[in-house]
C-alpha cells in the first residue's frame, strides 16, 4: 500500500493528527482491533482528561467535539490550588478570567469514539487494524514501513503517535532521555456527598499531589501521584479505607466519598526526545515528551503537535516535499519552546513541591499566597494552562 502520511499509533493524539491533515491520504496502524470497543454509559472510566478550551476548539474544528454527549463533558469553572501548610490557596477562576470555562473533562473512552466517529467521516483514510509495524526504512523519497503480518506499506511521511515508549523513535534513531519520577499516578472515580461546584481542587502535599477533579452529577475523577510503594499500598485498600484516606487528604472538601469502579495506578516519569524530526520522521504526542500529569497537560501538548503538524502540512507549496528534513524542522521549531515551557512550569512545579526542606517549604506556600495576591503572574499561569 502506497500512501501521503502513515500516522503510526491510534491513541489520541494520532488519531486527532490523522482527522487534521484533511487533504492527503493517510493510512493509521494500530496493534489493537478498531474501532474499539464502546464505552460503558452507566459509569465513567477512571482514564479522565482535562482538555484546554484552546484544544477544545482544535477538537471542535475537526467536528469530533460536537460527536461526544454533552452528558459526557463536565466544564471546570474554578480551581483550587492548596499548599502543603494547609492553608496556603490559590484560585484561578474562568468568570475573572473572562473565558467561559478553564477546561473540560471528558473521560478517554468518549473522546477516544468521537475521534474514531470523526475519521470514518474522512476521506482517503485507511484503518489498519492488528498492524503491529516492525521495521522502519528510509528511503530518498519514501519511507517504507514493514508490518507484523509481513506487509509493506509506503508512506512520503511517517508520523510517529505510538506512545511514550515509540518504537518507531527507535527504528527513525532518535534517542529519549526518559527519567522516572519514583512516583505512581492513582486514579479512581468516586460519588462525593457534596456539590463539587465544577471546581478542579489540587493538594501538594510535600511530595505527593492529590487532584480532584469534577465529573457529571455528583461524581469526581482522583488523580493521586505517590511515592510508588505508597500507590501500591492505596491500591490494596479496601474500598471505604481507600474513600476514609482521600476524604483525609482532601480535608473533606466535598464531604463523604465512596468509590465507583476499581483504582488503576500509572508509574510516572519525565521523556524527552532528543529531535522530533528526521527525514521522513515526525514525532508527535508521548513519542516526542512526556510531563508530569500534576498540570493535566501531556495530552494537550499532544494535540498541540497535531495541529502545527497539520497546519504546517496543509500550508506546504507544491514545491514542498512532506518528508523533506528541511520542511520537517519547521515543524521542529514551532514546537520547541511551548513544550520546553510546559515541561519546565510541571517539572519546576513537581520540585518546588516535592522538596523536603523547610525553608523550600516556606518559600513554596509563600509563593502561592503571593501568586494569588499578583493578579498578573496569576493571570499568566492562567493563559498557560488555558491554551
Ligand atoms: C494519570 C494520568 C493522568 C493524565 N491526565 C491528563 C489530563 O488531564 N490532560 C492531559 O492533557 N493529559 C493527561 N495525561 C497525559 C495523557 O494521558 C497522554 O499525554 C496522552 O494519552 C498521550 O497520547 P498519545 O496518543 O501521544 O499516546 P498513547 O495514548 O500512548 O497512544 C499510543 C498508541 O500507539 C500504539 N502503538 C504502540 N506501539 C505501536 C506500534 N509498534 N505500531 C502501531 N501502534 C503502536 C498504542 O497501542 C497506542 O494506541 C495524563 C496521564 C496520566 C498517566
Amino acid at each position: 500500500m502506497k500512501v501521503d502520511i502513515a500516522v503510526v499509533g491510534a491513541g489520541l493524539v494520532g488519531l486527532a493528527f490523522a482527522r487534521a491533515a484533511q487533504d492527503l491520504s493517510v493510512a493509521v496502524l494500530s496493534p489493537q482491533a478498531l474501532p474499539p470497543a464502546p464505552a460503558d454509559d452507566a459509569a465513567f472510566g477512571a482514564r479522565i482528561y482535562a482538555i484546554s478550551p484552546g484544544n477544545v476548539a482544535f477538537l471542535r474544528a475537526l467536528r469530533v467535539w460536537q460527536r461526544i454527549p454533552q452528558a459526557r463533558l463536565t466544564p471546570v469553572h474554578a480551581m483550587q490550588v492548596h499548599g502543603d501548610d494547609g492553608r496556603a490557596l490559590l484560585e484561578f477562576d474562568a468568570y475573572r478570567a473572562g473565558v467561559s470555562e478553564l477546561a473540560w473533562i471528558v473521560e478517554d473512552a468518549a473522546l477516544q469514539a468521537a475521534l474514531w466517529s470523526a475519521l470514518e467521516h474522512r476521506e482517503r483514510c485507511e484503518l489498519l487494524a492488528a498492524a503491529r509495524c516492525t521495521a522502519l526504512e528510509v528511503r530518498e523519497s519514501e519511507a517504507r514501513l514493514r508490518l507484523e503480518d509481513g506487509e509493506m506499506l509506503s508512506a512520503r511521511l511517517v508520523v510517529a503517535a505510538d506512545g511514550a515508549n515509540s518504537p518507531l523513535r527507535d527504528m527513525a534513531g532518535i534517542d529519549a532521555r526518559v527519567r522516572p519520577y519514583g512516583q505512581s499516578a492513582v486514579v479512581a472515580n468516586f460519588a462525593c456527598e457534596r456539590p463539587h461546584g465544577n471546581v478542579a481542587r489540587q493538594w501538594f502535599q510535600g511530595g505527593p499531589i492529590l487532584a480532584l477533579l469534577p465529573l457529571p452529577g455528583a461524581q469526581l475523577s482522583m488523580v493521586w501521584s505517590l511515592p510508588e510503594r505508597a500507590a501500591g499500598r492505596l491500591l490494596e485498600l479496601a474500598p471505604d479505607a481507600l474513600c476514609r484516606e482521600v476524604e483525609a487528604a482532601s480535608g473533606g472538601a466535598v464531604g463523604a466519598l465512596s468509590l465507583v469502579g476499581a483504582p488503576r495506578a500509572f508509574p510516572l516519569r519525565r521523556l524527552t526526545a532528543s529531535r522530533v524530526v528526521a527525514p521522513r520522521i515526525a514525532l508527535i504526542g508521548d513519542a516526542a515528551h512526556v510531563v508530569h500529569p500534576l498540570a493535566g497537560q501531556g495530552a494537550n501538548l499532544g494535540f498541540q503537535d497535531a495541529r502545527a503538524l497539520a497546519q504546517l502540512l496543509a500550508g506546504r507549496a507544491p514545491v514542498h516535499d512532506i518528508g523533506a528534513l528541511r520542511f520537517l524542522r519547521r515543524y521542529e521549531r514551532a514546537r520547541a519552546e511551548p513544550v520546553l515551557a510546559m515541561d519546565m512550569v510541571v517539572h519546576g512545579l513537581h520540585g518546588l513541591f516535592g522538596s523536603p526542606d523547610l525553608f523550600v517549604g516556606r518559600l513554596r506556600n509563600l509563593g502561592l499566597n503571593l501568586t494569588g495576591r499578583l493578579p498578573v503572574l496569576k493571570n499568566l499561569l492562567m493563559r498557560q494552562a488555558i491554551g
